[in-house]
């Protein structure tokens, strides 16, 4: 009988809570691993070149906006070609991807430069873009007559960032390589790094002490975001100080005005869950709107091969895994297991979503698809 009792009050206790949450339509905190489709999600850093339908219909399968970014990068298509894929894809698939312009530095010496390139940003912006990209040949590559690096802070590029901070147009700023970069192999946290800068010994800096050091090239940046204080700025690879969220915590608090992607360094925060799962879960709690998700993606021109989107997707269902779930993981990169972060629902949907919507808000329009207005 007091069984039947308790039983009955329990099954009325769990009646009031179903009718509560349904009454007040209270989602659930968090999401699970198969919610990964479901979700409307940014991938607010790729690189997409030629026309790139196959990874467009993975990005719809997965339910992903996109932001394509240009870069002056010698292994990517010619600036014009990336331009103008960019601007069809934009066209092709309206509300679906927006894009990202750049600047060459091939003339930077020559004294016309910053006016010219302002006017190719000009005619970028005024086809759409909706930020530019500055890369890390300024303070890895890019040299004056006499041999001097040119750094971030260098006065020739004020012209063109008064004017992306007037128009309150976002910079993205790629300075400096991981840390790994510049310590000895052994030192360095994981093994993809390990193989690329054994491979390429010519960007690793380790083996170049007399180019820049890591501090000296991110000092320079610093210089530069403190001289353009309203400057709307995406950090990305989270700012090149992804071994540690204490230094990116400092970072964000000492530029308020700066935001960070994840861009190809997920790995690097999976590393530090290793031994810090819960400093890690609370750096992306405490700075939940201040970082972006993206993913690094480079595809195209060539569609010919059809294993480059399911990696794609496999990639993006792991980072999901990561953020969402508490699985035990583990990374071809490292040998100790970590546990996912299972971020409150709120916190997922600002990395994927909410944050890019609110930087980049002409992005993702619906403009294109309406028919003009016959005047
Ligand atoms: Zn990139």
């Amino acid at each position: 009988m007091s069984a039947w009792r308790l039983s009955t009050r329990f099954l009325s206790l769990l009646l009031v809570s179903a009718f509560g949450s349904l009454a007040y339509g209270a989602a659930p905190a968090y999401y699970a691993l198969g919610d990964f489709e479901s979700v409307d999600k940014i991938d607010a850093h790729v690189h997409l070149h030629g026309v790139a339908d196959r990874f467009m219909a993975q990005a719809m399968r997965d339910n992903f906006r996109i932001l394509t970014i240009n870069v002056d990068y010698p292994d990517f298509p010619p600036i014009p070609e990336q331009e103008a894929a960019a601007k069809s894809l934009v066209k092709r698939y309206p509300g679906r991807v927006a894009f990202v312009a750049t600047f060459s530095v091939e003339h930077f010496r020559d004294p016309a430069w910053a006016s010219t390139e302002l006017k190719h940003l000009e005619t970028e912006l005024a086809d759409g873009a909706v930020g530019v990209k500055m890369w890390k040949n300024i303070g890895m590559d890019l040299k004056d007559a006499d041999g001097r690096y040119v750094m971030p802070d260098d006065a020739r590029l004020n012209p063109i960032l008064a004017m992306l901070e007037r128009e309150r147009v976002v910079l993205l700023g790629h300075q400096a390589e991981p840390l790994n970069c510049w310590l000895p192999e052994d030192q360095m946290t994981v093994r993809s790094d390990q193989e690329y800068f054994s491979k390429h010994p010519q960007y690793y800096m380790y083996r170049h002490p007399e180019m820049p050091s890591h501090d000296s090239i991110l000092a320079a940046r610093d210089r530069m975001l403190a001289a353009h204080p309203a400057l709307r700025f995406d950090a990305v690879h989270l700012a090149s100080l992804e071994w540690d969220v204490d230094r990116l915590a400092a970072f964000l608090d000492h530029f308020p005005t700066a935001q960070v992607d994840l861009a190809a360094r997920m790995v690097h925060l999976q590393y530090q869950a290793t031994r810090n799962h819960d400093k890690v879960r609370r750096f992306l709690i405490r700075y939940a709107d201040r970082i972006l998700y993206g993913s690094d993606d480079s595809y195209g021109p060539d569609e010919a091969n059809s294993g480059a989107v399911a990696e794609v997707h496999s990639e993006w269902r792991r980072d999901w895994q990561f953020l969402v779930t508490s699985d035990v993981m583990r990374s071809p990169d490292f040998t100790a297991s970590f546990r996912g972060l299972r971020l409150p629902r709120d916190v997922v949907d600002k990395l994927y979503r909410g944050n890019a919507e609110a930087l980049f808000t002409a992005a993702w329009s619906l403009e294109e698809a309406r028919p003009a207005v016959p005047r």
